[in-house]
């Protein structure tokens, strides 16, 4: 199976609208607390970004506290795409948000490297939606396009590496 593109950027879509989400920051916890899912924030090791846990209808997100700030709203959103999309089960550890250990999760037709494509797409979609961002970048005040990608990653309290990939994505800069 592909990555599905299109299921990503609507289960984000549908996400945002549910919570009445209409401009930035999206409130990414307060996202995944209506999903049920508890937060934890504890530091852990290395290169762990995250896991999520569910367990007895019990949804746990664990996120690094180490961390910067921008890089744990990513996790947890990544998470929640994980949540979404792959009916995740038992526990799921994130490395780094790129390679990812299952623990007893096969319910998915998707290999493991499509699952973590998807839940970063999906973070993406989420945490800067384009009809949001379509708005912002006509209304940005830096004129130098450093400044004004360092802006938009500021109002969207993601990293600027994150906004310069999804600005260069979707075609605002190149
Ligand atoms: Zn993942």
């Amino acid at each position: 199976m592909a990555v599905r593109w299109t299921l990503l950027k609507s289960k984000a879509k549908e996400l945002l609208e549910k919570g009445n989400i209409r401009k930035a920051p999206v409130p990414i916890e307060k996202l995944a607390s209506e999903l049920n899912a508890i937060i934890r924030y504890q530091p852990f090791d290395g290169e762990v970004s995250g896991l999520v846990h569910c367990h007895e209808r019990q949804i746990i997100i664990g996120v690094n506290s180490n961390h910067a700030e921008t890089r744990q709203r990513f996790t947890i959103a990544h998470e929640v795409g994980h949540l979404l999309l792959h009916q995740t089960k038992n526990l799921h550890v994130d490395n780094l948000l790129r390679s990812a250990v299952n623990f007893r999760d096969e319910s998915s037709s998707l290999g493991v490297d499509d699952k973590e494509i998807e839940a970063n797409q999906f973070a993406a979609d989420l945490l800067m939606p384009e009809d949001f961002l379509l708005q912002d970048v006509r209304n940005v005040s830096s004129t130098e396009p450093e400044a004004a990608v360092e802006e938009l990653a500021d109002k969207y309290r993601v990293s600027i590496q994150s906004m310069a990939i999804r600005l260069s994505k979707l075609g605002f800069i190149r």
